[in-house]
């Protein structure tokens, strides 16, 4: 590692200690040339395999480019998706595998997504399911339904009859987080 003051290459180890639950090292370390101290953060490299197999380093920079695409024109601001993609690093590390095959990446930010953003859930979900008809859209929206109703409030009482077309075209009121708006 070089010192980020003079550019030496070789430095001392002054003192390591674990952050984050042991999840990174963080090393104190002295320049051999002009003894200047700086900080240095280890932390393994989570893989992640792609369909080919070929495996890249998780990138939570790819995470929000992704995302972007996928918000284009929406009312959503960057750190609202800077903290999504921090979420989906943080779901997938805390799984504690090495190796993370792409397609549990994309699960990974389909969850965070659709708290944030139905409308780019859908978008997401369309390429990364590779949706081929309108009975994938239609399929995903109703079970985008189902799911809100489920944690919508409870002063709807669901009555056996739930299917009703005028409660099915409506999401229920309160659903959406309030920093969203
Ligand atoms: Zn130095």
């Amino acid at each position: 590692m070089r010192c980020p003051y003079c550019r030496h290459s070789d430095s001392r180890v002054v003192d390591s200690r674990e952050a984050e639950d042991g999840l990174i090292i963080r090393r104190r370390r002295s320049c051999q040339s002009c003894g200047k101290r700086f900080t240095t953060v280890e932390e393994s490299i989570l893989a992640v395999v792609k369909r080919s197999g070929v495996t890249e380093p998780f990138s939570r920079d790819k995470v929000i480019t992704g995302v972007r695409k996928a918000l284009q024109g929406r009312p959503v601001d960057d750190d609202a998706v800077a903290l999504l993609a921090q979420k989906v690093e943080d779901a997938i590390r805390a799984r504690g595998a090495a190796e993370v095959p792409s397609n549990e990446v994309g699960l990974a930010i389909l969850v965070p997504l659709r708290d944030l953003d139905e409308v780019a859930y859908l978008r997401f979900a369309s390429v990364y399911r590779s949706f081929e008809s309108l009975a994938d859209f239609e399929r995903e929206i109703s079970m985008l339904r189902d799911g809100l109703r489920d944690v919508g409030p409870p002063d709807e009482p669901d009555e056996p009859g739930e299917a009703e077309p005028d409660r099915a075209g409506k999401l229920p009121v309160g659903t959406h987080a309030p920093d969203n708006a």
